[in-house]
């Protein structure tokens, strides 16, 4: 029997409102970038393109680092070619953990080989520069690997001053921001970030698939100590360095960025499709200005807060050091959060989150990013919790989620007005 069209129907996503931690709805500007045809990857175009979007992420971290370009992969890719490339098997590397993705950068590190050294926070805190000291000087680590905005928690790491402490002791300071920048304040070149990492699908408004990435100079110099050319694209010019050969073809950041460079040496293929939705999400992200775009995500963070409080629903974690872009709820004892989940999904096609680890089965989250941080957004979303919450025998103030934030609404316009 041979196979009919019918046997594999078209995919037909259903519209959903994606209020959780990510991925969102991407904005259909960067939907209609992606319809755009293909160029071949040494075409004059397509080289000026990626040039064009080295320059705008520049502006998007706030630096003026030469290596900010793409890693083909979801934002733990460039996470995994930033560690990879930068240690060697026996460093030590010094993380901080609050959260999943503290864990998720040990594992990556403990993989390339290197001796990891934690400082375990409670969920739902931060770590003070004081702890980070004490560490530094006890570890004596070549890198610290931290996260500036973990969802797991919703809780956001204050990193002034980390960077300068951190090359005091001669380590290098890497950062895992996918879920913060653009929603929260992130001057990597002020900060002395050494390596930021991120990905579209947060407060960027892209879709999941591709990680802009940007190293300081002294992180680019620790690099290319180990620059080795692989073999069918080597030249004279390219003597084998001392160091040990990078654990990884793919996230070899020497070889990458001769790719992204001058030399424009064929690493692997550009995707060229997910070059077209970053550049128009950086691009987006500059046009409305970080200043504005981190407000905006502050103001719809915090109508959502309120909306939440405002149904009789308790927040998660300390509320003066959480990320503008998510709320954690607390799960009610006698509710099933995965019913409620359920039913969000099914009745309203409205996506929240839930937690893992020690949060599992406690807390929701709610994001409010990118092309979703919206008071439309925020509003149904919070109309929609009621009614469900109702319906599994909840009671909650009628209407004090929409109350609470067109409340907070109210006071911003006010405040704009003055
Ligand atoms: C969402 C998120 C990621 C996502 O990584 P992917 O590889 O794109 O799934 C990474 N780090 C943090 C802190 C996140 O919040």
């Amino acid at each position: 029997m041979s196979s009919s069209s019918h046997s594999f129907p078209p995919l037909d996503p259903p519209a959903r409102l994606l209020m959780g931690p990510g991925p969102i709805n991407a904005d259909p500007r960067i939907h209609r970038a992606m319809a755009a045809p293909l160029v071949g990857q040494f075409d004059p175009v397509m080289t000026r393109y990626m040039n064009q979007t080295m320059a705008v992420y520049r502006a998007v971290f706030e630096c003026d680092y030469a290596q900010t370009l793409l890693i083909d992969g979801t934002a733990r890719a460039g996470i995994e070619a930033v560690v990879i490339s930068a240690i060697e098997p026996g460093e030590r590397v010094l993380v901080p953990v609050m959260g999943r993705f503290g864990h998720l950068l040990t594992e990556i590190a403990e993989r390339a080989g290197a001796e990891v050294h934690t400082i375990d926070i409670p969920w739902g805190q931060v770590c003070t520069l004081e702890q980070l000291e004490t560490a530094l000087k006890t570890v004596r680590p070549s890198l610290v690997a931290t996260v500036q905005g973990d969802t797991s928690t919703t809780m956001l790491q204050p990193l002034a001053g980390w960077g300068d402490l951190c090359h005091q002791h001669d380590a290098l300071l890497v950062c895992d921001a996918t879920a913060s920048i653009v929603g929260n304040t992130l001057p990597t070149g002020e900060w002395q970030l050494d390596a930021v990492t991120c990905g579209l699908q947060k407060c960027l408004a892209g879709p999941p698939g591709v990680a802009p990435i940007t190293l300081s100079p002294a992180f680019v110099e620790r690099v290319n100590r180990r620059r080795h050319v692989e073999a069918g694209i080597r030249d004279t010019q390219d003597q084998p360095q001392a160091g040990p050969r990078i654990g990884s073809n793919y996230f070899d950041l020497p070889m990458i960025m001769d790719y992204w460079g001058e030399r424009r040496l064929n690493h692997h293929t550009e995707a060229s499709t997910m070059l077209y939705a970053a550049y128009e999400a950086g691009r987006i992200a500059v046009e409305e200005g970080l200043a504005a775009a981190v407000s905006r995500h502050r103001l719809h963070g915090n109508a959502m807060a309120a909306g939440v409080e405002g149904l009789g629903l308790a927040l998660y974690g300390d509320q003066s050091t959480r990320m503008n872009n998510i709320v954690g709820v607390r799960i009610p004892e006698a509710l099933d959060g995965e019913a409620v989940r359920a039913a969000l999904l099914q009745d309203w096609g409205i996506e929240i989150g839930s937690s893992f680890g020690p949060l599992k089965g406690k807390i929701w989250r709610i994001g409010t990013m990118g092309y979703n941080a919206r008071q439309d957004c925020v509003l149904m979303t919070l109309a929609a919790l009621e009614q469900v919450l109702r319906r599994q025998g909840h009671a909650c103030p009628q209407g004090g989620g929409v109350d609470a934030a067109y409340a907070i609404y109210q006071r911003a316009e006010e405040g704009a007005v003055q």
